[in-house]
């Protein structure tokens, strides 16, 4: 089972109606799931209706480990908002995932970001802000 934390986000921070569908199914199963193409055997991301990989328009959403390595990552310490004051400080990093696609996420739980090194091992945990219906991927080191 995958862990998720209960935050209240400053806004519905979930991107591109494309991806609807996988923002969907973490709020309501928290499970992690990508665009996968039928014809070339790649995930991609985000979604869309055709692979990015070799332009078929055989893809479907496929359930996919929640697992990678940090790619990079920045924290913020200044606010460019008075709503986003309280969250700070907050690191966003990104992952390349085991299955391939680069994405992006708040992570969690990190301590001192200087110390957290680029490649390490990450897994998702879904933050979920019920009050906006609205859940969105974090990240937390192995
Ligand atoms: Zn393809």
């Amino acid at each position: 089972m995958t862990q998720v934390i209960k935050v209240n986000l400053p806004y519905d921070l979930r991107t591109s109606s494309d991806n609807d569908v996988f923002y969907k199914t973490a709020h309501e199963e928290q499970n992690f799931i990508l665009p996968y193409c039928n014809s070339c055997g790649k995930y991609f991301w985000p979604g869309a209706i055709i692979c990015q990989h070799c332009g078929s328009f055989d893809v479907e959403w496929k359930e996919a480990s929640g697992h990678g390595k940090i790619y990079s990552h920045v924290e913020g310490r200044f606010s460019f908002h008075p709503d986003i004051k309280e969250y700070l400080p907050i690191a966003i990093c990104s992952v390349v995932l085991d299955e391939g696609p680069r994405v992006f996420g708040r992570l969690v739980n990190y301590g001192e970001i200087e110390k957290v090194p680029y490649d390490a091992p990450v897994h998702i945990v879904w933050l979920t802000d019920d009050e906006k219906g609205c859940t969105i991927m974090g990240w937390e080191m192995d």
